[in-house]
């Protein structure tokens, strides 16, 4: 729209150029004939040439001839509106018209443009006069003047002129280069900018591309200006269809900046860049939008990078998954023994801390067994180590079926066996290790498979931390005494360490 009435207002002031230098011209060099000065001369020759006939007539006074040469003279509708011939001493001889109304005496017998005034000689003297009235020179009425070869001329000119000059306004704009518009140094600084740069108009229209915005795509190079921006092929793959939608219509629609837009702009044969769309609205001060301010930033690059940085980070993430499933079996094989998958005595110990811990601030009994393998070296001697090996496992089985789930089982050394009992009485781990030591009696030697004739059992030392060890160190050595105590005592039974006499108990420190 605002387009359309700028090409109008210069196609205005072409034409009211054009009309005044025609003014100029006729009134340097009088191009357009001057009425007024033909009308004059025209009408003094046919005074003169009257005047001559009359001469003539009046000598040879013939009254008749005179009247009829003077009507001849005054037609309807014609130039002549009246003749008269006057005698020198003022008498109207003969009259066509209506003269007596139309004369008007001119100042000093001098002709004016509509009265013009001949003499009649008769031999020297002078006889009298012919007067003329003629009508007014040029147009009378507005009928007239619209007829008026002038005004018609000016007319002409200026309505053809104007359809003229707009429609080849309208044809060269069109190809015009706008950006011979925008002052050089607004292309330069746009054309410093790393981003494409679009001026779009209210139509869609390209006013202007900067030099980034070319390099996006072999087609944006040339004959970008005066397109629409929705008929680039390469630039739509990735907008949506409806115009309503495309986002630097949606931002002068809205007059709210459109931000954000990913588009793929494929590069012929190679690898589609990635650019981000961004489109803000050109609003004049009242408001209205006047176009758009659309940015094409190229960010293939920083995707690629992203995307190496992604698979570096994915990478990483899976290996610290490895490394931490692996931390979690090392801690198992290193809290854990292999043979019997009981915990190794590093790691009891390091439990127990905790366990002990909370017995002696919550004030709950802790009981300790230690558990040993009655003449283990003859099941080695007799039946070989591999048996032994099975002699321990099957020990291990009994155990930790034995115990509950919060007990902790450990696997002491060689053929002995720690059981931690949190929370229980002394009687209770008596009784558990008592009944331990018959399934041992009873399962252990016929569990072991393709071994004929071995018999198992197995002695057992009893603890608690009511008996006042005063660490987890010393809980056990109380056990451990408990188990030598049995060992001595016979073998195959299980002994309280309060059950031993005075003699045989001594303090952990002493070993
Ligand atoms: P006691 O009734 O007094 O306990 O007699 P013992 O023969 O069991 O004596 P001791 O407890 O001192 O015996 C330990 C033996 O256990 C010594 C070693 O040869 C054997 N041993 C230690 N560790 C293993 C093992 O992992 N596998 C096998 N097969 N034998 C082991
Ligand atoms: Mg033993
Ligand atoms: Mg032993």
């Amino acid at each position: 729209m605002g387009r359309v009435r700028t090409i109008g207002r210069i196609a205005l002031g072409l034409v009211s150029l054009t009309v005044l230098l025609v003014l100029i011209l006729d009134f340097a060099f009088g191009l357009l004939p001057d009425e007024v000065q033909n009308a004059r001369k025209v009408r003094e020759r046919i005074a003169a040439g009257l005047a001559v006939q009359l001469t003539a007539l009046v000598e040879a006074e013939d009254q008749r001839t005179i009247q009829r040469t003077v009507d001849t003279a005054v037609t309807k509708g014609g130039e002549i509106l009246s003749v008269g011939v006057r005698r020198q001493n003022g008498e109207l001889v003969v009259k066509s018209g209506y003269h007596d109304k139309d004369w008007v005496p001119t100042a000093e017998g001098k002709s004016t443009l509509t009265h013009v005034v001949v003499p009649v000689y008769s031999g020297k003297e002078r006889w009298g006069q012919v007067e003329m009235s003629f009508k007014p020179v040029g147009p009378q009425s507005w009928i007239e003047w619209l007829h008026h070869p002038t005004v018609l001329l000016i007319v002409a000119l200026t309505v053809g002129g104007f359809i003229f000059y707009y429609f080849y306004l309208r044809k060269v704009l069109q190809h015009l280069d706008p950006t011979a518009v925008i002052p050089d140094r607004v292309r330069m600084a746009f054309d410093t900018l790393a981003e494409g740069v679009l001026v779009i108009d209210t139509k869609g229209r390209i006013n202007m591309a900067n030099s980034a915005f070319r390099r996006l795509h072999p087609q944006a190079s040339s004959g970008l200006l005066g397109q629409n921006v929705a008929s680039l092929d390469w630039l739509k793959t990735s907008l949506p269809q409806d115009p309503a939608a495309q986002p630097w219509n949606q931002a002068m629609a809205s007059r709210e900046p459109v931000i954000g837009t990913v588009i793929d702009i494929p590069q012929g044969g190679g690898r589609a860049r990635k650019a981000v769309l961004n489109c803000s609205p050109i609003v004049d001060n009242v408001g209205r939008a006047r176009g758009c301010l659309a940015t094409f930033d190229d960010v293939t690059d920083l995707e690629e990078k992203n995307a190496e940085l992604q698979r570096a980070l994915d990478e990483l993430e899976s290996s610290r998954a490895k490394i931490e499933e692996q931390n979690k079996e090392l801690a198992v094989m290193a809290a854990r023994d292999s043979l019997t998958g009981m915990l190794n005595r590093r790691a009891f110990f390091a439990e127990m801390e905790k366990i002990y811990m909370s017995a002696i601030t919550e004030d709950l009994e802790l009981c300790m067994i230690m558990a040993d393998i009655d003449h283990f070296k003859s099941i080695n001697d007799r039946f070989g180590h591999a048996v032994g090996d099975e002699a321990i496992k099957q020990m291990a089985r009994i155990i930790s079926s034995s115990v509950r789930g919060h007990d902790l089982v450990c696997r002491y050394g060689g053929e002995e066996f720690v059981i931690a009992l949190p929370n229980t009485t002394v009687e209770k781990a008596t009784e558990i290790a008592k009944r331990m030591r018959r399934r041992i009696e009873a399962e252990g030697g016929p569990g072991i498979r393709n071994v004929e004739g071995l018999q198992m059992t197995s002695s057992f030392g009893v603890s608690t931390i009511r008996f006042g060890g005063t660490s987890v160190a010393e809980l056990v050595d109380q056990a451990d005494q408990a188990l030598y105590a049995a060992k001595k005592s016979g073998r195959n039974r299980a002994l309280r360490w309060d059950e031993l006499e005075p003699g045989h108990r001594h303090a952990a420190a002493a070993g």
